[in-house]
């Protein structure tokens, strides 16, 4: 019997195994059991003809600790930080791509937002605090900043991160700083100053701050990295079909017919995966975690010579509010963002399509997901030129939504988890969607495992 069997091989799952290794565990400790036929779940890297491209994340905010403690622990020695010019930030609004401007005076004439919609921004701080708990990120925006800046920045930014509708997603769970700012200074503006001043006096880092990091061949270095030092641990092709309980032991079958026997089990598949293996055990559990959405999503990779386009990207790509002509949620100019993604001459765009405001473009084949961002390219920057690499990466099911009363939903299945001893729950689907959250979670998941099993 093994002490512990972790379900799910994304970052997650590993980083927990690891964090277990670190504290003696062993193969015959600890088992990871993931259904595809490769480790990371959806951190991926595709290599091709010199491009590097990245069907999940693109990177990462050097902010977190726990990152860069587990990247410096792995030995991985070639960290990319992105370019300078990643900072450059553009809304596609009215027929043309608009720059966000730190600057007041250069906001307010850039034409992100219409004029009014920019004056009614600087209002922030004379807006009331909130009272509800479970408002939508839209909301909350409309209500602090205004209207306009709600749609065509706050809903557009929702899409960018979560590839999710503003007006379904709750502040409080996807971006709990966010909330507890006003909670606690009232207005956002005040809360951002007083950090800033804290900054400067030494005391941490101002908002969520950090800069966007990656590895020069990829994000997948860093499951690689995990998987090669977890060795057999990770068990590859096995997926988990049931959970049972059977008086002092879990049973765990695999899809294949095996079954292997644990003292404990974490959870780290997404939350629709583990309602499933769940349904026998605890049905009320297993209905709440699959009542977690998850929209598809399609990632549309186009490598360009850059000679052919009119202009060379500069900087960190565009988001597309609803309404305003481009199927796309946005486009990542990845070879402008960082090195390294794409042949010395060529140009690397990654752009999205689908998610919760528009699920239907999952339908599309992938030749008309290609026409779709070739039409979209052209019509936000005019390029005209053929593509010399295309590659289209489906997700049926991309990102945990944290809609509106996920919060009181988490609650709740913690509270159904903790009447089960020694099975825990692990990953994005729940707390914070970022490889960041998935492996700063780990060390506390590993700790409280190693009690359970002491006691
Ligand atoms: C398109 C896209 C772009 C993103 N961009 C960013 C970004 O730029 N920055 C960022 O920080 N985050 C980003 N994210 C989010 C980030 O990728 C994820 O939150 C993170 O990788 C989740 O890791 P995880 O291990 O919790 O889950 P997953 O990566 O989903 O891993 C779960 C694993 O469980 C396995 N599994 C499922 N069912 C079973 C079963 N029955 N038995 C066994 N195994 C099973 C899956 O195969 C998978 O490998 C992005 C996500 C997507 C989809």
């Amino acid at each position: 019997m093994k002490k512990v069997v972790i379900i799910g091989g994304g970052v997650s799952g590993m980083a927990i195994a690891y964090a277990l290794t670190r504290q003696g565990m062993t193969e015959s400790d600890v088992a990871v059991f993931e259904k595809a036929s490769r480790p990371g779940g959806n951190v991926q890297t595709d290599l091709v003809d010199g491009y590097t491209i990245e069907q999940g994340p693109n990177g990462f905010l050097d902010n977190v600790p726990a990152t860069l403690s587990l990247v410096n622990d792995l030995g991985i020695d070639h960290v990319l930080p992105s370019n300078r010019n990643a900072a450059r930030r553009f809304i596609w609004r009215d027929g043309k791509l608009r720059e966000i401007k730190a600057n007041p005076v250069a906001f307010l004439s850039s034409g992100v937002l219409p004029l009014s919609g920019a004056l009614r921004v600087a209002m922030e701080p004379f807006q009331k605090r909130g009272r509800d708990d479970a408002e939508s990120v839209f909301d909350f925006a409309a209500r602090r900043i205004g209207k306009s800046a709600a749609e065509y920045l706050v809903a557009a930014m929702v899409q960018g991160a979560f590839a999710g509708d503003a007006r379904r997603i709750e502040l409080k769970s996807a971006f709990p700083k966010m909330y507890a700012m006003e909670k606690q200074d009232g207005a956002l503006v005040k809360a951002m100053m007083a950090k800033s001043r804290k900054k400067k006096q030494g005391g941490g880092p101002a908002g969520p701050g950090g800069k966007r990091t990656s590895f020069d061949e990829g994000m997948h270095t860093l499951p690689a990295a995990l998987a090669s030092k977890l060795g057999d641990i990770i068990k590859l092709n096995a997926g988990v079909s049931s959970l049972a309980w059977v008086g002092d032991r879990f049973v765990v079958t695999l899809e294949n017919g095996d079954f292997a026997e644990a003292a404990s089990v974490v959870m780290a598949n997404p939350a629709w995966s583990a309602a499933t293996q769940l349904d026998g055990l605890n049905a009320q559990l297993a209905h709440e975690l699959g009542a977690i959405t998850y929209p598809p999503v399609l990632v549309v990779a186009t490598g360009f010579n850059t000679g052919d386009l009119a202009e060379a990207p500069n900087g960190f790509g565009f988001l597309v509010p609803r309404h305003q002509g481009v199927r796309a949620l946005g486009c990542l100019w990845s070879s402008s963002v960082w090195k390294y993604r794409a042949p010395e001459g060529r140009t690397l765009f990654r752009t999205m399509l689908g998610g919760s405001v528009d699920p239907d473009a999952a339908q599309l084949s992938d030749d008309e997901a290609i026409a779709t961002v070739l039409d979209d390219l052209k019509k936000t920057m005019g390029v005209t030129a053929v593509p010399e690499l295309t590659r289209v990466y489906r997700y049926k099911r991309a990102i945990a939504q944290y809609e509106v009363g996920h919060s009181a939903r988490v609650r709740r299945i913690e509270e159904l988890f903790s009447t089960v001893p020694g099975l825990y729950l692990s990953g994005s689907s729940y707390g914070g969607i970022s490889v960041n959250h998935c492996i700063e979670e780990a060390p506390g998941v590993a700790a409280a495992i190693l009690r359970f099993l002491r006691e």
